[in-house]
């Protein structure tokens, strides 16, 4: 590539090249597929053959692939190589059944780096840079996937991995850290313990870069961390089914993550009807993956809703733009037959300068009445001895919660910090809700 923008070619293509390769890719992962028993019996069953599938329009016909078909043909059950072609195997432990297993031969892993070190570039990465990643090693795909993604760009890489707050800022100024990798609420939770250390990251550190995803967030949070932390923070979305890390990745102009067309097809769903929504409106993320060899999937319901942003992005990339996540459908909590996100409680909460970044929602019991309560940390420039102060917040807060959620909510404010932290994704809701 001569074009410094990109690290790939594929990042420079046109509409129409794309959709070929889209098209190219297709049938070859439908005509792979063929190996996997589970998908033979799926095209059988639907009356399908491999040769039905011959451009994108024939897409639709392919029925969809759940997260219950990974847990049904646990663990091996979906694979389209034979288990000694594979070299890593990563699991997602769902809340229920069995845990989800993901394959990848050597060219997946490969190609999986190839993308993680494409977003890291877009976002101005170079091989000078220090890369630190926070996120926890293991079966969670933060931790490897960009491990070798950073290494393939060719960054010092730094595998710190989750917790030990302390040793990471020492690390950050020791090693002169540029670039870190952390989940949104393990940022805020960074930036806590600099406060606490009377570290002053503009001042003493020489951090630039954060990368933050695995769990939504607002567009107010990130801009708050940005602040806090003196960086620019940049959205990466991944799911382990697809990969890991670097399925989609905002790019400078950080309005959207640009999906990576070249290795999914996107499509996005009416979560009831399953039939197609215009770009614009909200969905589900249904993804096909065309470049991957162990265990593609077609058109993988993610349970991931949001939408697709219209128009062109002055990056020059044709790859389209996925929104910020709104939350997944499983995550609704419905309360007196009310549907609510956790990110509706989050915008709210993060237009109030007063408040730090960290809140939990509990829901409970009371009386054989169902409700709500929100707690959150207030900022630590807030001085927390004007009690008539901060009472006028919390009625404040909730009246504007009200507004939001159609519910009224207990609002509680608490100390900055005193939120407990956990190491992985941040735990936001508590369902203590009496089951009938
Ligand atoms: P896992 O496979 O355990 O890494 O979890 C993947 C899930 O994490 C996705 O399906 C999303 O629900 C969530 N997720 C990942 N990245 C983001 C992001 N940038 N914003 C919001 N949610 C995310
Ligand atoms: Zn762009």
């Amino acid at each position: 590539m001569t074009d410094e923008r990109f690290f790939n070619a594929e990042e420079a293509y046109s509409r129409s090249e794309l959709e070929a390769l889209q098209q190219e890719r297709l049938r070859a992962t439908v005509k792979h597929c063929m190996n996997s028993p589970f998908y033979r019996e799926r095209f059988r069953s639907a009356g399908l053959s491999q040769g039905d599938i011959r451009s994108l329009d024939d897409l639709h016909k392919i029925p969809f692939t759940t997260k219950q078909d990974l847990r049904d043909t646990y663990p091996f059950g979906i694979a389209s190589v034979p288990l000694g072609d594979c070299t890593r195997l990563h699991s997602s432990s769902g809340t229920t059944g069995n845990p989800t297993v993901i394959l990848h031969t050597a060219r997946d892993l490969d190609q999986w780096a190839n993308a993680v070190a494409r977003c890291l570039w877009m976002v101005g990465c170079r091989p000078d840079d220090v890369f630190q990643n926070t996120s926890g090693y293991g079966m969670f795909t933060g931790g490897l996937g960009f491990q070798y993604g950073a290494e393939k760009l060719g960054m010092l890489t730094i595998p710190a991995a989750a917790g030990n707050t302390l040793r990471q800022l020492k690390f950050f100024k020791d090693f002169r850290t540029t670039v870190v990798h952390a989940i949104p609420s393990y940022a805020a939770r960074l930036y806590e313990v600099m406060c606490q250390q009377g570290i002053d990251p503009r001042r003493d550190l020489s951090l630039r870069t954060l990368v933050i995803g695995a769990e939504p967030h607002s567009e107010d949070t990130r801009r708050r961390i940005e602040d806090m932390l003196g960086v620019k923070a940049y959205n990466s979305f991944g799911m382990s089914e697809m990969m890991g890390p670097g399925v989609a990745f905002e790019c400078p102009g950080q309005n959207g993550m640009h999906i990576w067309e070249d290795y999914f097809i996107v499509e996005i769903v009416d979560p009831v009807t399953l039939e197609p929504v215009p770009d614009g409106e909200v969905g589900e993320l249904v993804l096909t993956t065309i470049n991957r060899e162990a265990m593609p999937l077609l058109r993988y319901r993610t349970r991931d809703l949001t939408r697709i942003l219209p128009g062109e992005c002055p990056c020059g990339r044709v790859h389209r733009r996925l929104d910020r996540m709104k939350g997944r459908s499983d995550d609704m909590i419905i309360l007196k037959g009310v549907n609510i996100f956790p990110i509706q409680i989050e915008q709210v909460l993060m237009q109030f300068s007063e408040l730090a970044t960290d809140y939990l929602i509990t829901l409970q019991t009371l009386d054989d009445n169902d409700g709500m309560t929100v707690e959150v940390e207030i900022s630590e420039k807030v001085l927390t001895d004007d009690y008539s102060a901060l009472q006028k917040l919390e009625k404040e807060i909730t009246r504007c919660l009200r507004d939001e959620i159609l519910i009224t909510p207990k609002v509680r404010l608490v100390p900055f910090g005193s939120i407990p932290k956990s190491e992985g994704k941040a735990v936001r809701v508590k369902d203590l809700r009496k089951q009938y």
